[in-house]
């Protein structure tokens, strides 16, 4: 923990730790989701869809990894335990239990709308206060703006070919 690191943060450092935690636990989750839809997604286009995933995945994995890191120059502990992660998370998660293309695209559009708002609010929250986290929230919040119209250009062309194979 750097103390001058920490002193130039204008705002509450315990509730921006709990804020983060919170960001911290939706992106394993967002993680899992894209994860295990990759596995199991079904139907046509499927090629195309897992390989947007897969990259969301890892994606997702970093924005953890970048907030973990924030939360430690902060003097916080990342949630320790998977067993929390519904309990603080803004988003949820949604199980993939229907594996149409379909479906898995509609549930991870709606993860990236809620992702979207999360990160829109950090970073009003931290804007003119905290620059570190500004900066890191800032280039979530543009991950995750990409994110959704990747999924919304994917189910644009699934609708086109189900419209073309009369569905
Ligand atoms: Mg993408
Ligand atoms: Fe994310
Ligand atoms: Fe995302």
């Amino acid at each position: 923990m750097g103390t001058k690191g920490i002193q130039i943060v204008d705002m509450d450092v315990k509730k921006l730790v709990a804020i983060l935690n919170k960001a911290f636990c939706d992106e394993w989750l967002a993680y899992y989701q894209y994860w295990i839809g990759a596995k199991v997604v079904k139907g046509p286009m499927k090629e195309a869809v897992i390989a947007e995933l897969t990259q969301h995945a890892a994606d997702e994995l970093r924005h953890a990894d970048m907030i973990s890191i924030r939360i430690i120059q902060l003097g916080g502990t990342p949630i320790t335990k998977p067993e929390d992660w519904y309990k603080h998370s803004n988003c949820g998660y949604d199980a993939p239990d229907n594996p149409f293309v379909k479906d898995v695209l509609e549930q991870n559009i709606k993860g990236e709308q809620c992702a979207i708002e999360t990160y829109r609010k950090l970073v009003k929250l931290t804007e003119g206060k905290d620059p570190v986290t500004y900066n890191i929230v800032l280039q979530i919040l543009q991950d995750e703006v990409e994110h959704e119209e990747d999924l919304q250009a994917e189910m644009e062309d699934l609708d086109v070919m189900l419209k073309i194979g009369g569905r």
